[in-house]
């Protein structure tokens, strides 16, 4: 590769940006878009049938007018893989905050990012400390966009357990389903993230949501049906679909912690991966 500027590394960046954006609100990735397809075919309940269709429909519309899935655009959540001959500087979280700016103007994005405390609005979806940018090592130079919604962000939940008590990760997961209820636009992903410390059982929790859904563990499954058991349904309106899927991600922990988070993810499940091009 030949030797990049300050200048082309901000560039690239911004453009890829821009594509995995334009891409992730316009198109859901295939394996979202089958398991709720799946859950179309398999649910009996009338009503959270009619839903699964409405989405599905909407889901395809979107797709054909390049328009974004829904009205909330989210907050721009990227990952970036960095191969170890690309320089970590400024230049790659400046790419970003202008591809953000640039794609808000030309999908264009609902401007959803404000202070927190004056509610000013930026208008670009940038601000202090947005875009989130996660930088981590990785044979490939790749951008990843994940568009977070607010109304499964917010009833997204964190807490501090026992460690003698290990059962209650299943119970703490099934129990932040059961009270986050319609509110997240089911049916609904779980991330979660367990282990770590406060804040990277919530990174994992969020790392979990990049995972493909087309395959759980024991675990993941168990669940994954506990949640379908609520019986919330499709915009919790009831059915057997709450749940597409449930992802776990784990790290070492203090012996006396353990640290559990689960970050829902709406039906709108907006991710995508572009490659950063120098
Ligand atoms: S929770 Fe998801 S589907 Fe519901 S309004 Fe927010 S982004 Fe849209």
């Amino acid at each position: 590769m030949h030797t990049v500027t300050e200048q082309q590394l901000c560039q690239a960046v911004s453009d890829a940006t821009k594509r995995a954006l334009a891409i992730a609100e316009t198109h859901l990735p295939d394996d979202v878009t089958a398991a709720l397809q799946a859950a179309y075919a398999s649910e009996k309940n009338p009503v959270a049938r009619a839903e699964l269709g409405a989405i599905l429909e909407n889901i395809a519309l979107a797709e054909e007018t390049n328009r974004p899935i829904c009205q909330d655009t989210g907050v721009p959540v990227i990952f970036i893989t960095l191969p170890r001959k690309i320089p970590l500087t400024a230049a790659i979280e400046e790419g970003v905050r202008d591809g953000v700016a640039r794609a808000t103007a030309s999908i264009p994005l609902r401007p959803n990012v404000v202070s927190p405390m004056t509610r000013a609005n930026s208008g670009t979806n940038c601000g202090e400390g947005m875009p989130i940018v996660h930088i981590s090592p990785g044979d490939t130079f790749t951008l990843t966009a994940l568009p977070k919604g607010a109304g499964s962000e917010n009833v997204s939940r964190i807490a501090m357990l026992l460690p003698s008590r290990v059962d209650d990760i299943r119970r703490f997961v099934v129990e932040t389903a059961l009270e986050a209820g319609g509110r997240p636009c089911p049916p609904v992903i779980l991330g979660v993230g367990i282990g770590g410390t406060f804040d990277r059982a919530a990174l994992l929790a969020k790392e979990a949501l990049l995972e493909p859904i087309n395959d759980m563990d024991p675990f993941e499954q168990q669940i994954c049906d506990d949640v379908n058991r609520l019986g919330i349904g499709p915009m919790g309106l009831g059915g057997a679909t709450t749940c597409l899927a449930v992802k776990v991600k784990q790290a070492g922990c203090h012996t006396a912690s353990l640290p559990v988070a689960v970050n829902i993810q709406c039906w709108a499940a907006r991710r995508a991966t572009v490659e950063v091009v120098l």
